[in-house]
Parts: C-alpha cells; sequence; structure tokens
C-alpha cells in the first residue's frame, strides 16, 4: 500500500493553507480531493451572473500546487478513513485504492442544508460549486430570454446572508445593467428580522435600502413553508401565507458538513453539533486522537464562523504542529480581521475588526474587489477577472448572456445538490448561512 506522512483531505481554502504550509518544511504531503481543483467560492455569484467566467475561479489543485514539490495531488472521493490502521479509502476514476498516513488533515467543507426540506434540493439552485454557479447561469440566461410578464422572470432567493444578498444584486444588475432595464421580479426572502442579520444596525439598513432601490422585494420575518415546481409558499411573521410563481428559485439559506464529517467522527468517536459538524478540540484534533486534525466548515469551535479566513488559519495552525513549528495541544487562536459583504455595484458594506467604523458604499465596495482580487488563486486569473470586472461594471457585458435577452431557450430544470444526503441519516439540522469574512488569513 502507498503511504505519505501527511495525507490532506480537500482543496478548498483549507486544505491549500495546510498543504502549502507543509511544502515550507518539505513534508511530504499527498493532497486527496474529490473536484481536483481549488474553488473560490465567494466569486461563484459572480459566475452565476455572468460576471466572471467558472475557469476564473477553479484552477486545477495540481497546478496551484505545482512549485511545491513535496506536495502530491489525487483526485479522488475519500469514503472511509480507518484511524487505528492510520489508512485513508478513497474512489478515483480508475477504482478504489488505500494510502497510509502518519498524520491527516481533514478539510472536506460544508454543503447546503435544507432544515428537513430535502426535497427542496431538486426545486431549487444552489451555490456551492462550480456545477452550481454554471447551472444557475443557464437558468437565469432562459429566464431573460422569456416573455416579460412570464412567471420564468420571477427569481426567488431564499436567505438574506452575504450570498443571497450577493446573488439578489447582481440579478437585478444584470437586469438593470447588462439588460438595460429589463423587467425582472426578485424576492429576497428571510426569516430573521433583517438582511445581513449577523450585521443588524447601519449595515444591515444600508444593505436593504440598496437592494429595495435596485427593485428587489425584500421579505424579513418570513419564512418559506413550501416549494412546488414554479410556487414558493412564505408565511409572514403575522402568519399570512402567499405564494410566489417563480421561474428560479435560488437556495442560499443554511450549511452543513459534508458527509465525510460523519465518516471522520464514526472513525474517531469525535462529537458532532446539529449541523453535523465535528465539534473538534481546541488544538484542532478530533476526538482523542493527536494524529487526526479537522479544520474549516466541517467543523465547529466555539463560536468562530464558517468562513475562508478560518479555514485558512486552521489549515496553517494544524501544518505548523505537524511540522514541530509549533509545540503539540498548542490551542487554535483565531486572528479576526473583519468581514464585508457585496450588494451591488458600487455598494457594498464592511465590519472592520477592533471596533473601526463601519463602512458602507463605494469605498466598501473597492475595498470588497481588491481582497477578492488578491486572494484569487495565480496571477493570470486576476488579471483575467479584473478585466471581466470593468466589463461588466463599468460596461455592460457579460459572458455568456446576449444582449437584450437573446432568444429565447429552454430553460433547465433545477439540478440536484452535490453530495447530498437526507438529513435524517446524519440527524442533523443545519445553521444559517453566516457573514463573510475577509478572505485572508
Ligand atoms: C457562495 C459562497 C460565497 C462565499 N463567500 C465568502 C466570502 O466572501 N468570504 C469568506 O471568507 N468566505 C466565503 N464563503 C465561505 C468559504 O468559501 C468557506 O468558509 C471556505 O471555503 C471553507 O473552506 P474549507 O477548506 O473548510 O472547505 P471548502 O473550501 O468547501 O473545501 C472543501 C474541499 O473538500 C473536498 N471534499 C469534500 N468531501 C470530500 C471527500 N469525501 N473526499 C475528498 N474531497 C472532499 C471538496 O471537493 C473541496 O475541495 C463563501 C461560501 C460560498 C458557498
Amino acid at each position: 500500500m502507498r503511504s505519505t506522512h501527511v495525507v490532506v483531505i480537500g482543496s478548498g481554502f483549507g486544505g491549500l493553507a495546510a498543504a502549502k504550509q507543509l511544502a515550507k518544511s518539505g513534508v511530504e504531503t499527498t493532497l486527496i480531493s474529490a473536484n481536483g481543483e481549488h474553488l473560490f467560492q465567494p466569486l461563484l455569484y459572480q459566475v452565476a451572473t455572468g460576471v466572471t467566467e467558472g475557469e476564473r475561479i477553479a484552477p486545477p489543485i495540481a497546478e496551484v500546487l505545482r512549485r511545491r514539490r513535496t506536495v502530491d495531488t489525487i483526485t479522488g472521493y475519500v469514503t472511509a478513513v480507518d484511524a487505528e490502521r492510520k489508512v485513508v479509502t478513497y474512489a478515483t476514476a480508475d477504482g478504489v485504492d488505500e494510502i497510509a498516513y502518519t498524520y491527516l488533515i481533514v478539510a472536506a467543507g460544508a454543503a447546503q442544508a435544507y432544515f428537513g426540506h430535502d426535497e427542496w434540493a431538486d426545486r431549487t439552485f444552489a451555490l456551492k460549486t462550480l456545477d452550481d454557479a454554471t447551472a444557475l447561469r443557464a437558468r437565469l440566461r432562459a429566464a431573460f430570454a422569456a416573455p416579460a410578464d412570464s412567471p420564468e422572470r420571477t427569481v426567488v432567493v431564499v436567505g438574506a446572508g452575504a450570498t443571497g444578498v450577493e446573488v439578489a444584486g447582481q440579478v437585478a444588475e444584470l437586469a438593470r445593467r447588462h439588460h438595460r432595464g429589463a423587467e425582472a421580479r426578485i424576492h429576497l426572502v428571510e426569516g430573521a428580522a433583517d438582511v445581513l442579520p449577523f450585521y443588524g444596525g447601519k449595515l444591515s439598513a444600508y444593505t436593504r435600502a440598496t437592494l429595495e432601490k435596485a427593485g428587489v422585494m425584500v421579505h424579513t420575518g418570513t419564512f418559506v413553508t413550501a416549494i412546488e415546481d414554479g410556487v414558493v409558499t412564505v408565511k409572514d411573521g403575522a402568519g399570512a401565507e402567499r405564494d410566489i410563481a417563480a421561474g428560479t428559485v435560488v437556495w442560499s439559506a443554511g450549511v452543513r458538513a459534508t458527509p465525510l464529517a460523519g465518516v471522520i467522527a464514526e472513525a474517531t468517536g469525535c462529537e458532532t453539533d446539529r449541523a453535523g459538524r465535528l465539534l473538534i478540540n481546541r488544538d484542532l484534533t478530533v476526538g482523542g486522537r493527536a494524529d487526526v486534525f479537522a479544520i474549516g466548515d466541517m467543523t465547529g469551535l466555539g463560536a468562530l464562523p464558517g468562513q475562508s479566513p478560518v479555514a485558512m488559519q486552521q489549515g496553517r495552525h494544524a501544518a505548523d504542529i505537524i511540522r514541530g513549528v509549533t509545540g503539540p495541544g498548542t490551542h487554535f487562536r483565531y486572528l479576526d480581521k473583519g468581514s464585508m459583504a457585496m450588494i451591488d455595484t458600487p455598494h457594498a458594506v464592511v465590519e472592520p475588526p477592533l471596533g473601526l467604523p463601519r463602512l458602507t458604499g463605494l469605498i466598501a465596495w473597492a475595498g470588497w474587489l481588491a481582497v477578492h482580487l488578491y486572494y484569487l488563486a495565480g496571477m493570470a486569473n486576476r488579471v483575467a477577472v479584473l478585466r471581466d470586472w470593468l466589463r461588466a461594471f463599468a460596461g455592460d457585458a457579460r459572458p455568456g448572456f446576449a444582449a437584450n435577452g437573446g432568444a429565447p431557450q429552454a430553460a433547465p430544470a433545477a439540478p440536484a445538490a452535490e453530495e447530498r444526503v437526507a438529513s435524517a441519516d446524519l440527524g442533523v439540522a443545519g445553521l444559517p448561512d453566516g457573514p463573510r469574512n475577509v478572505p485572508v488569513a
């Protein structure tokens, strides 16, 4: 059987940061990832709305790590971990294989949660993978090709966390800027009392006012009670129910750990929370094992948000313990550098760290663009995205969207969510979408 010093599972923010940090000490590492790419999730909504192209935000992980000669990459789906034998089992296009490790870092991320209604996954569009973004883009393209008074032109976005706000804002901008004022009815439905509820106050009020000015109908204190083909039923705080006929429903209301969290919990005896996340130790190890670390969105540690800076800092911390830079058992400390959310052009909100004044408007928008450009992998991708932004935000070009609607096209159905498992299988519910932290270390 093949063996390596460290196996890292996942090529997202956490796994990539861990692999890079291990490479600094020349630690022999094998990174196994289901999708074989490093997906920059914060720009998925821009792929869905035609601002940029998918390949710019999902370079192959082998390419991203090509200069780290001690890091090997495998595209494969991990199905089992034997913590006693220290062996990982994974499936590739060529079949099932095993690899032995001395240390294991698991960074398998999160999936959508449907709060006990897994059947809604087939009736809504998610935004977790590149396939999700591409499918939503095709749906929106068809929506704008439909007659203006058709329900096809109605988009319901469920969940007014950062993803929901970004999608609603960009669909409105797509109608206004690219389709030159084409009619589009956009509803943003949120159960909490305000949009971006984790902020509250000035930032939430500004976001709501900006969206409403852009024509988005914001329904706060409102819950989705049913989603059938083409109709979303919502219930407001007073208990009044209404149906919204909509050709497109985007689900951005909750997350839960990926199925691998359940596998790790079983292998190590680690407990999980109601979203299926591993309740890891403060040094990021799992259960009673000093040789298995879990990081990022699939874990719960205090009140840390499921955001990229947490995953990256945790990846480096686990790697530092393994390469002996930090002592075994050292507690992880999160350095909060603030958070931000995009609304539309040129509006965003920023919550800086250390109680500094909150920012809105053009300066926050420019800050959001600068930070996200900086953390995108690869100089060529950054240049290409910058060019796309200039075309989309200063002009009106959107790759994949014909000017003024184009010819009518068949509307694709909502795809099934990737890696979806029945909530009952995991015994989990899900967590609301949190704030968008600055994707910095
Ligand atoms: C639409 C959207 C927008 C976001 N915007 C922001 C933002 O602006 N700022 C911010 O800070 N955060 C943002 N986030 C959150 C951020 O992307 C996550 O917190 C971050 O990706 C978590 O990193 P991770 O390494 O834990 O998981 P991920 O980055 O999700 O990576 C998980 C990896 O595990 C792999 N994997 C899963 N299961 C298996 C398996 N069984 N076998 C092998 N591989 C497996 C996947 O293929 C993937 O490579 C956003 C998230 C979304 C969905």
